[in-house]
């Protein structure tokens, strides 16, 4: 589980995040919607622990983790450019993520293989980056996170770069492995069909709050604003 307890972000003087709750429950894919400048990345990257917090408070799994480094917190974030390493393979991309662990070597290869399995790369192990369509880059950037176990995933605009023939293979692959490994979601994006077909839930943010959040047929059917009316309503 996944809890913001009266989450705070201030920037200087400046507001950006106005005291935020919510859970996440364990293996629950939430996607965060709402207008740029909303807050959605800010608070993401609290969670992450990429972002000190103002004010409040995060839990993970019960425990408070405000004053944890990124690492210890075992979440893995995957961002819209995401960064692969273009003179390394695929395997040694995907094990990257495996740099500080404690495993041994063997365990470790296990692990790379088991990603590049559920990502469908096992046939890509061995290429350069160069040689990867977006999608499958995309892919390796997810086994690099995949590798570390975590206890839930963070996407920001994760597939924005991507041509719509990728985004909408690279959703399904995601809600598949979602679906695979039972992980817990936070998801960001400014795609409707991405919200609407990927989510349990939608939260909708606006100026550093939450709007509305629900199922997304329950936000489809009683959309609170303009914004969320457009933003569900208009097919893209
Ligand atoms: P977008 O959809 O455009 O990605 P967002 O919802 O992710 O927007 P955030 O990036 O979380 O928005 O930004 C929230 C607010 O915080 C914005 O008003 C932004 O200008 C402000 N902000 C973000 N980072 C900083 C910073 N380092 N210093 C000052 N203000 C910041
Ligand atoms: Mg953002």
């Amino acid at each position: 589980t996944i809890e913001l307890r009266n989450l705070v972000k201030s920037y200087g003087k400046v507001d950006v995040i106005h005291g935020i709750d919510l859970q996440v429950a364990d293996g629950e894919f939430v996607v965060f919607v709402g207008p740029s400048g909303c807050g959605k990345s800010t608070t993401l990257r609290m969670i992450a622990g990429l972002e000190e917090v103002s004010g409040g408070q995060i839990l993970i799994g019960g425990d408070v983790v405000n004053e944890l480094d990124p690492k210890s917190r075992n979440i893995a974030m995957v961002f819209q450019n995401y960064a692969i390493y273009p003179h390394l393979t695929v395997r040694q991309n995907i094990a990257f993520g495996l740099y500080t662990s404690r495993l041994d070597k063997a365990a470790k290869a296990a692990r790379v293989e088991e990603a590049g399995r559920a990502l469908e790369l096992t046939h890509l192990l061995d290429r350069r980056p160069s040689a990867l369509s977006g999608g499958q880059r995309q892919r390796v950037a997810i086994g690099r996170a995949m590798v570390r176990s975590p206890v839930a995933f963070l996407f920001d605009e994760p597939l924005s770069n991507l041509d719509a023939q990728l985004r909408s293979q690279m959703r399904i692959e995601i809600k598949a492995l979602h679906q695979r490994l039972g992980t817990t979601i936070a998801y960001v994006t400014h795609d409707q069909v991405e919200a609407m077909t990927m989510a349990d839930r939608i939260v909708v943010m606006k100026d550093g709050h939450i709007l509305q959040q629900g199922a997304p047929m329950q936000i489809y059917d009683s959309p609170v604003d303009v914004f969320t009316a457009r933003f569900i309503g208009t097919p893209s």
